[in-house]
This record gives structure tokens, sequence and C-alpha cells, in this order.
């Protein structure tokens, strides 16, 4: 992969981190009952506890998450979307 497009990724990855904080405290994707973290489930195809207490900014499993998402878009060619609200949903 292009220096130029691992810079940008890196951007965009910081960029929706912040969008993310915005509208979430705690990550979208723990089931607070019973502590499960759905990334693993539906990335990894394995169950897995949260061991942050729902903190996802710095935590690997969501910027995995975050990383596959924005190579999806750049394979469709496509730009990925500005708001975390829009990437909240993606399965990859
Ligand atoms: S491990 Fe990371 S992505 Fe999974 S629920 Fe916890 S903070 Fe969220």
């Amino acid at each position: 992969m292009g220096e130029e497009r691992q810079d940008a990724k890196k951007r965009w990855v910081v960029k929706i981190v912040k969008s993310a904080k915005k509208n979430h405290k705690i990550c979208p994707y723990l089931d607070r009952r019973t502590n499960q973290c759905f990334l693993m489930l539906t990335m990894k195809n394995q169950q897995g506890k949260c061991d942050r207490e729902g903190k996802f900014d710095g935590c690997p499993v969501f910027l995995e998450f975050l990383d596959k998402v924005y190579d999806s878009y750049h394979e469709k060619g496509k730009n990925p979307p500005s708001d975390f609200q829009d990437v909240v949903n993606t399965v990859v």
C-alpha cells in the first residue's frame, strides 16, 4: 500500500474516532449485559470479552475494524464516510 494511502487512512481513522466519541461514551460494540465484544464476533468470528470497559479510543479491535472499513470502501472505489454514525453498522 502506498504511503499516501496510509496517511489518508490514518487521518480518516483519527477523524472517525473523534466523531465516535461525540456520540458514544462507551463502545457501541460492547454488550453491556454479557461484556462481550460484537466486533470480535462479526470480524473474527469468535467470542470475546471486552477487557477495556468499553473504552474504544485506542482499542486494537476497534482500530482494526476501522482499518478494514477504510480498505473496503477503497476497494470499491468509494470515499469512506466522514461520520462514525455512517460506519457503525458496517460489517467487515
Ligand atoms: S474490545 Fe474494543 S471494540 Fe470490543 S467492545 Fe471493547 S472497546 Fe469495543
